[in-house]
């Protein structure tokens, strides 16, 4: 089975010490949703500061699932995030220095800034994805409207195993790589 995975919000968290509110104005549709906005130069230049690994954090829960299972089954993993071309080293060093090169079969990386769910719904389509696992509600009922063949989940912290037809909620990562 192919199970794809984003990156931030299941394996990077958010910064830890800024307002909810700060982190909506910067990010806007960086982190949610389907509304598509390009950062600005002195805005690339705030982000690029926000994801140094001082404040994104590793889930090293949910990495240590995925290690753990990655040599035991037969499912091929597979990364797919929608962070922008002007953060293509901070992405890399931060994927080696959380141990998570080694776990996939591939890395997809949006450096050409296509619309996130554009990007990631010509990955899903285009690999023949079984699974795809995202935080973002919105992208996730996007892409499941229109991949019906693809089983979508989103992990959340609230909402354990409710269907939504091709949509599951989910709280635990361990379930979904059974
Ligand atoms: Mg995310």
């Amino acid at each position: 089975m192919k199970i794809g995975f984003d990156l931030d919000g299941i394996f990077i968290d958010k910064p830890p010490f800024i307002p909810k509110k700060l982190i909506d104005r910067l990010y806007g549709s960086y982190d949610h949703g389907l509304s598509y906005r390009f950062p600005s130069k002195p805005e690339q230049w705030i982000r690029n500061i926000t994801h140094i690994s001082l404040f994104r954090p590793a889930i090293w829960e949910n990495i240590q699932k995925i290690k753990s299972t990655c040599t035991q089954n037969a499912h091929h993993y597979y990364l797919i995030s929608s962070r922008f071309g002007f953060l293509k080293a901070r992405t890399e060093y931060l994927l080696n220095k959380y141990e998570l090169s080694g776990i996939f079969a591939n890395i997809y990386l949006n450096f050409n800034n296509e619309e996130p769910h554009i990007f990631k719904e010509n990955i899903l389509k285009k690999l023949r994805f079984d699974r795809y696992i995202d935080d973002d509600l919105p992208l996730l009922e996007f892409l499941a409207k229109h991949n019906p063949k693809i089983v979508f989940f989103w992990l959340n912290k609230k909402s354990n195993l409710r269907l939504l037809g091709n949509l599951i909620t989910t709280t635990n990562l361990q379930a979904i790589l059974k």
